[in-house]
């Protein structure tokens, strides 16, 4: 009878007899090794999980990831080890990005029950995950027309007043074959391509559009947008953008534009030169996912910023990772200490909300407020939030508790 095969890259022989026997208690066939050269050997493409020591004394947990990598294994990955919590963590991190499927991990000493079940979940069919820059769908190099294109809108939130106060521009594509697809599946290939100059421009017109009609109805809204540094390179393009807001009547004060920490990075010259531009002709900018990129806190100062925005990963693990916890809390403190208004991205749940409106934040937004929304429905959507923010202001003492009802689900 075929057995799935297992591998066990660890050199502690006590603990490879414990993870060899539960793993042929579950029916695996079982190999083992610690090196280099008998990992090549006893690698094969059919494996269904490799457990990965990350202390090993001729090769390490991070050199066995990056050669299983290349092998392009299908492996479900599970490391076990005594090192410290971080590098474990960094580990499963690095398997993911790496392209691997992570099943999980167990810190030594561990009780084989955890074992057994990790095990158990390596003979489920599993996908890798891939980073979503790296998601490919075959769309012909094409990128949206201006008939396909769409902007959603999602609402953000006055943590103080609750008042619902601007919206962020998200822009989808109408495929005709695919139905509707997220930013991940065009917005890069654009920037590769060159074409994200004129998807840009499409963008901001359709936003524009909505700003004029919601003036029109009486509803005054903050807009941000979001610029990619590649635009941003375009020295033409506050040129372009003033005249469009004249086109259409809206004023730079009313527009944020929203720019990744990422390109902080490099600060081409020319993106500098736009920003100092905008920032002259009263647009405010934007850091946008704060604390994944690398800026450092003299191009914080340097660069006219005027909003801060924390990276939704922080927010969503806040409430149970208490690094997470204090990067949040350090992030308002910092953004707090620039003049920064400092908004919350990625607020899905009750327990967020709580936590990053007791820190402060000065701006919310998440699926626990709203998703992002058609422009046309958006001043519908303000009628709703006002009963909501009656019911939340009465259920609030000065914290703006939130009641258990409280997340719009649109
Ligand atoms: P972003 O600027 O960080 O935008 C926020 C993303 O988080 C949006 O994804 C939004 O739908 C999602 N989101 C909001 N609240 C929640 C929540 O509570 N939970 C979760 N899980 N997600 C939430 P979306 O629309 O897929 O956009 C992804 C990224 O694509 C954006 O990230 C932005 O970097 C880029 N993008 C979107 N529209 C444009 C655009 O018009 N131009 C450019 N250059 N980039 C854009
Ligand atoms: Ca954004
Ligand atoms: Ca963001």
């Amino acid at each position: 009878m075929f057995k799935p095969h297992i591998l066990i890259v660890d050199d502690d022989p006590d603990l490879t007899d414990v993870m060899e026997s539960v793993a042929t208690s579950l029916g695996f066939e079982v190999a083992v090794c610690a090196n280099l050269e008998k990992l090549q050997t006893a690698y094969r493409s059919d494996l269904v999980a490799v457990i990965i020591d990350m202390v090993l004394p001729d090769i390490d947990g991070v050199e066995v990831i990056r050669w299983l990598a290349k092998q392009g294994s299908t492996a479900g990955m599970i490391l076990v080890s005594s090192a410290d919590k971080k590098i474990i963590t960094a580990g499963t991190k690095l398997i993911q990005e790496r392209g691997l499927r992570l099943i999980g991990s167990l810190q030594k000493p561990f009780v084989p029950e955890n074992l057994n079940a990790l095990l158990n979940k390596a003979r489920l069919p599993g996908t890798v995950r891939h980073r979503q820059r790296d998601v490919i769908l075959d769309l012909e190099g094409r990128t949206p027309t201006e008939d396909e294109l769409v902007v959603l809108f999602q609402p953000k939130i006055n943590m103080q007043t609750l008042d619902f106060c601007a919206v962020e521009a998200l822009a989808r594509w109408q495929h005709p074959v695919k139905g509707l697809l997220a930013p991940c599946y065009f917005i890069p290939a654009a920037e590769a391509d060159g074409s994200i100059d004129v998807l840009t421009d499409m963008i901001v017109r359709k936003t524009l559009q909505h700003c004029n009609q919601w003036m029109k109805a009486g509803l005054l809204l903050e807009v941000s947008i979001n610029i990619s540094a590649r635009t941003l390179g375009d020295v033409t393009f506050p040129d372009r953008l003033i005249a469009l807001l004249q086109r259409y009547e809206v004023s730079p004060a009313q527009i944020v534009l929203e720019i990744t920490e990422t390109w902080l990075s490099d600060e081409p010259v020319e993106c500098l030169d736009s920003l100092t531009r905008l920032s002259l002709k009263g647009f405010r900018l934007s850091i946008d996912d704060f604390g994944t990129g690398y800026s450092s806190i003299s191009q914080l100062s340097r660069i006219p910023f005027g909003e801060l925005k924390i990276d939704r990963s922080f927010v969503q693990q806040a409430p149970n990772n208490r690094q997470a916890n204090k990067i949040l809390e350090s992030s308002v403190q910092l953004g707090h200490h620039l003049q920064l208004k400092v908004v919350a991205e990625g607020v899905e749940t009750k327990e967020q909300w709580n936590l990053v409106n007791r820190l402060q934040c000065d701006e919310c937004q998440g699926f626990f407020i709203a998703r992002p929304l058609p422009g046309d429905s958006t001043p519908a959507w303000l009628g709703r939030w006002q009963t909501m923010q009656c019911d939340m202001r009465e259920n609030s003492g000065n914290e703006h508790k939130t009641t258990e009802n409280s997340a719009l689900g649109c």
